[in-house]
C-alpha cells in the first residue's frame, strides 16, 4: 500500500514503539532515553525547532526565573559540566541556543517531524494500539503516546471585541516574530501584568514613545538581580552538582536549590523578620518565598510577606496613585505564580509609561485606532496581548484524544483533569503525560520534574517489556483516590484562594481546579518509586494473549 493510499484509507503507514507529542525539554529527553532503549520513536512538533517555550517565547527581555546552573538538564554530567550559562537567568535566546545544542549533540533531530500538528489519537482495542492523525494527512501507529505538549504552550487570545477592526499590529507574547519586532516611535499598549507582561515592559518601555499598560489584576513581583556568572560561580555548581541535584531533587518542595526555610514568619520578631525579608530581596529571585515555611499555609504568616512587597512598591513607584494600582490586594503572595523582574516597578517612574487599570476602567473594545477602556480612548500603533496560557490541559484538550470505547478525553476530563500521579488516566491505557495535571510540574523547576517522569516513564516500559506486558493503564480507584489526595493537600493550603490559572481561573468556563500537586517533588518522586517498586501498584498491566487480555479485564472491572 502506498502512503496516499494508507491516508485515504486511515490504515497506519508508520509503526512506532512510541510517538511523542511535542519536542519541548520533555520531548527531546523522552526521545533520547527511549531511543537508548532500542524503542523505535517518532517525535510530533507543530513548531519548527526544537525547544517548546523557548522557540515560541521570543518576547522582549523573556529569560527563565529559575537560575540558569539548576534550570537545565541534569541527566548528562558532560553536558552540565561542558554548557556555559552566560547570566544568572539565561535569556531566551541563549535556553534555545542550549534546545539546538542538545538537539545536535545527541542527534535527536532524526527522529523529530517538525512542522507537524498531531490532530487525533484514537485507541485501537483489538490491536492495543494508537493511531496517531497528524497534520499532514498522515496516519501513524504505535504502542504508546506520550503526551509532551507543555503545561504553558496553547496561547491565550482573549475574545475582545473588535480585534479584527485594529490597523496596526497585533503580538501574543507566546507568539512572537522570530525577527526583532522595533517598537522606537511607536504607541504600544500592553494587556496584562503577568510573568511575560513583567519581563517584557521595562524594554519595550525603553524603546516606545509611549506605553500604556492596562492591568486588570496587580502581581507581586520580586527583583531578578540578574547578572553575568563568573567563572567562579559556575565552577562552584559544576563542582558541587552531584549533591545539589540530589538536594533539589529530594529536599526542596519545588525543585529548586536553596536553603530550606526552618521555621514560621512568627517564630522570629518582628525587626528580624523584615531583615529577612530585606536579605532576600536583595539578593532577589524565586527564593524569596521560602523565607519561611508557612507563608503558603497560613494567611496572617503570607500577609507579612505580601506587606513587605506591597512596602517595595510604594517605596519606589513615585506617583502614590500608581503605587497603589501595583499593590496586589486580592490573593496571598504566591498564590499566583510570584513574578521575577528587573526593573518593572521603576518602569512606572518614566513619563512615557501609564497604567490603565481595569478594574475600574474595564476594556470596552479595540477600535480601529487603539483601545478603549472606561469610555477612554488609548491610541497604539501596536497591541501586545500578554494575556497567559489556557495552562496545563489547554494542548491535551487541542488533541482528538479518544481511548477505550471511544470515550473521548475532553469529555473525562469536562469537570477538570483526572490522573493518577499526573502520569496516566483511567480508560486511556498507554497513553502518557510529563508533567500532567496531578503531578507537581509547575509548582517545581520544570526541567527537574521532566527528567523524573521521563525516566520513571523509561522504566516502566522496559518492566512492561520484561514481563511481556503490551498495555499498562491506571486503575480508577488509584486514579480517585490520588485525585482526592491532590485536592486534599491543596485544600490545606492559601493557593486555591487566588483566581490563578493554576485553577483553571484564567479561561472562561474552565471548571475550577487546583490542578498541580503541592505535596512537594521530594515527596512525590518518593510516591512515584514507591509505586514503581511495588510493581506499578495502582496500575494494570496486561499482556498480548487472548487470556490475559480477558484478566486484564476482570482485573480492571474489579479496580473500577
Ligand atoms: P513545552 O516547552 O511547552 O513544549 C511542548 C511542545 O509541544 C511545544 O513545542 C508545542 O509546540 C508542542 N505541541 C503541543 N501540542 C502539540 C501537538 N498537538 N502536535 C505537535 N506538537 C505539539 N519553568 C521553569 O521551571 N523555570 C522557568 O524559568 C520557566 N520559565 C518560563 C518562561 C516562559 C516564558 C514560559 C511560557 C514558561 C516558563 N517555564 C519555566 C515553564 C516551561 O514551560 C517549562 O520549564 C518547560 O520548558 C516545558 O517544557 P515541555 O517540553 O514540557 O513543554
Ligand atoms: P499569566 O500569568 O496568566 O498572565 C496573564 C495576564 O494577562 C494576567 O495579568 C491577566 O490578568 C491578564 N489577562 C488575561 N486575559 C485578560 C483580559 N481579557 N483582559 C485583561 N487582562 C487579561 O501569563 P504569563 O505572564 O504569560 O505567564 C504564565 C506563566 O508562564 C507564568 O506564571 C510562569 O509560570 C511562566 N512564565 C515564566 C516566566 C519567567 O519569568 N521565567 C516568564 C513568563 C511566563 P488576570 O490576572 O486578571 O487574569
Amino acid at each position: 500500500m502506498t502512503a496516499s493510499e494508507a491516508r485515504s484509507s486511515n490504515v497506519p503507514h508508520q509503526q512506532y514503539d512510541v510517538i511523542v507529542v511535542g519536542a519541548g525539554f520533555a520531548g527531546m529527553y523522552l526521545l533520547h532515553r527511549l531511543r537508548g532503549q532500542g524503542y523505535k520513536v517518532r517525535v510530533f512538533e507543530q513548531g519548527s525547532g526544537v525547544g517548546g517555550t523557548w522557540y515560541w517565547n521570543r518576547y522582549p527581555g523573556a529569560r527563565c526565573d529559575v537560575e540558569s546552573m539548576q534550570y537545565s538538564y541534569s541527566f548528562s554530567d558532560e553536558l552540565q559540566q561542558q554548557w556555559d550559562w552566560s547570566e544568572r537567568y539565561a535569556p531566551q535566546p541563549e535556553i534555545l541556543a542550549y534546545a539546538n545544542h542538545v538537539a545536535d549533540r545527541f542527534d535527536l533531530r532524526r527522529d523529530i517531524q517538525f512542522d507537524t500538528r498531531v490532530e487525533a489519537a484514537v485507541f485501537d482495542e483489538r490491536a492495543q494500539r494508537w493511531t496517531v492523525t497528524t497534520s499532514d494527512g498522515a496516519v501513524s501507529s504505535a504502542q504508546f503516546v506520550v503526551l509532551a505538549t507543555g503545561c504553558l504552550s496553547n496561547a491565550r487570545m482573549p475574545d475582545i471585541a473588535g480585534a479584527a477592526d485594529f490597523k496596526g499590529a497585533i503580538y501574543h507574547t507566546a507568539h512572537w516574530p522570530h525577527q526583532a519586532v522595533d517598537f522606537t516611535g511607536q504607541r504600544v499598549g500592553v494587556i496584562g501584568t503577568g510573568s511575560s507582561a513583567i519581563q517584557s515592559i521595562p524594554l519595550i518601555a525603553e524603546q516606545a514613545a509611549r506605553l500604556t499598560v492596562f492591568q486588570r489584576t496587580a502581581n507581586f513581583s520580586v527583583p531578578a538581580r540578574n547578572a553575568p556568572l563568573t567563572a567562579e560561580e559556575r565552577q562552584w555548581f559544576r563542582d558541587n552538582y552531584p549533591e545539589f541535584r540530589r538536594k533539589a531533587r529530594e529536599e526542596m518542595r519545588n525543585g529548586i536549590f536553596t536553603e530550606p526555610p526552618v521555621k514560621g514568619a512568627f517564630d522570629d520578631p518582628d525587626e528580624v523578620r523584615l531583615r529577612n525579608y530585606e536579605g532576600r530581596w536583595t539578593r532577589g529571585g524565586l527564593t524569596f518565598m521560602a523565607a519561611y515555611n508557612n507563608l503558603g499555609l497560613e494567611k496572617a504568616a503570607n500577609d507579612t510577606a505580601a506587606d513587605f512587597i506591597r512596602s517595595k512598591i510604594a517605596e519606589i513607584v513615585k506617583d502614590p496613585e500608581v503605587a497603589r494600582k501595583l499593590q496586589p490586594s486580592d490573593h496571598p503572595v504566591g498564590s499566583k505564580r510570584i513574578c521575577v523582574d528587573t526593573d518593572y516597578y521603576a518602569t512606572f517612574n518614566r513619563d512615557n509609561v501609564e497604567l490603565v487599570d481595569l478594574r475600574a476602567d474595564p476594556i470596552d473594545r479595540i477600535t480601529a485606532d487603539g483601545l478603549r477602556a472606561g469610555g477612554r480612548d488609548y491610541p497604539l500603533d501596536a497591541i501586545v496581548f500578554a494575556t497567559g496560557f489556557d495552562a496545563m490541559t489547554g494542548s491535551v484538550a487541542k488533541i482528538a484524544i479518544k481511548g477505550r470505547a471511544g470515550r473521548a478525553l475532553n469529555d473525562k476530563w469536562a469537570e477538570g483533569p483526572r490522573t493518577y500521579l499526573g502520569l496516566m488516566t483511567a480508560g486511556f491505557p498507554n497513553l502518557f503525560i510529563i508533567t500532567g495535571p496531578g503531578s507537581p510540574s509547575v509548582l517545581s523547576n520544570m526541567i527537574l520534574s521532566i527528567e523524573q517522569h521521563v525516566d520513571w516513564i523509561a522504566d516502566c516500559l522496559v518492566a512492561m517489556r520484561q514481563r511481556g506486558a503490551l498495555c499498562i493503564e491506571a486503575s480508577k480507584r488509584a486514579e480517585d483516590d490520588w485525585v482526592a489526595h491532590v485536592n486534599e493537600v491543596a485544600a490545606g493550603t492559601l493557593y486555591p484562594q487566588a483566581n490563578s490559572w493554576y485553577m483553571g481561573a484564567n479561561v472562561p468556563g474552565k471548571p475550577r481546579v487546583f490542578m498541580p500537586y503541592i505535596g512537594g517533588v521530594g515527596v512525590y518522586r518518593q510516591i512515584c518509586n514507591e509505586v514503581a517498586a511495588k510493581g506499578y501498584e495502582g496500575f494494570v498491566m496486561s499482556g498480548g494473549s487472548t487470556a490475559e487480555r480477558h484478566a486484564a479485564t476482570s482485573e480492571r472491572a474489579a479496580a473500577s
